[in-house]
């Protein structure tokens, strides 16, 4: 009798605690996004993140918000003795926090640590070739994301990113939206979108401007969107993503079906900010 009370007992904290558990962490968030972005971090944003004032102040108010949450749930951990400074972690949360601004995603919830290089690093990279043969290569890799808990990043990309923010490469966009594609687990250019109905409309501009790009890349004629994303559809929509943020105004007049499907999923309108 008093076993079957204490697994009743036991089963009803844990109910508990998975229904308290969404509140208290929503309490938290608010309280972090109600503080104010001391003086010196802001600065670091302004320098380091281009289009900063260029956003309306209501923006920037919630970007603020979100650096805040994001700088207290994720843990950012300094590989091949780089020791991660204040305007690091700073940089990476504001240009990360900008997929989220208009809350899109629930702050990235697979992803738990950022390791940060001081540059490129290498990778055992593994490839079939025919059935019985492995060929194995030592690959340099700038940036990368993982479905399970990680992104990977080397600062020294992320400087040279900031310093050429209208090339339409950013390897803290492309990263974090691939965390955004991963975030149901798989990674192939379908982020959880708002409702069932959109997935179709997603699937039909994605599927035609991706074949689009591979036909233009396969031609070698001149696009707006990295020839990378033509590897297929996961990594399209990480470089449409950074097209999006980058060079609003090339991908609104080339392609505006594909501008007006990441104006809606990310809720945001970037040739306002140019
Ligand atoms: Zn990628």
């Amino acid at each position: 009798m008093i076993q079957t009370i204490v697994v009743f007992i036991i089963i009803g904290l844990i109910l508990t605690g998975i229904l308290i558990n969404p509140i208290l962490v929503k309490r938290r968030r608010n309280r972090l996004k109600r503080r104010h972005l001391p003086p010196l971090w802001n600065a670091i944003v302004e320098n380091n993140l281009p289009i900063y004032l260029c956003l309306s102040p209501n923006e920037i108010r919630r970007l603020q918000g979100h650096i805040q949450v994001f700088l207290a749930e994720k843990q950012f951990i300094g590989c091949r003795g780089l020791q991660v400074t204040e305007e690091m972690k700073l940089t990476l949360a504001a240009i990360a926090c900008l997929l989220l601004l208009n809350e899109r995603g629930q702050y990235f919830p697979r992803l738990r640590s950022i390791l940060v290089y001081p540059n490129a690093y290498f990778v055992q990279e593994t490839t079939s070739i025919g059935k019985y043969v492995v060929e194995e290569r030592r690959v340099a890799r700038l940036g990368e994301s993982w479905a399970n808990d990680q992104v990977v990043l080397s600062w020294e990309q992320v400087k040279q990113d900031i310093n050429n923010w209208e090339d339409g490469r950013n390897v803290v966009l492309h990263e974090f939206a691939h965390q955004l594609d991963q975030e149901d687990g798989k990674a192939e250019g379908v982020p959880i979108l708002k409702s069932k109905s959109d997935y179709a409309i997603w699937a039909k501009v994605m599927t035609e401007e991706y074949q689009q790009l591979c036909n233009d890349v396969l031609q070698g004629a001149k696009t707006v969107m990295d020839s990378y994303g033509a590897t297929n559809p996961a990594e399209f929509f990480a470089v449409a993503t950074e097209t999006f943020f980058e060079k609003p105004h090339q991908l609104l007049s080339k392609h505006p079906t594909l501008y007006e499907q990441l104006q809606r999923y990310y809720q945001l309108d970037p040739v306002q900010w140019a």
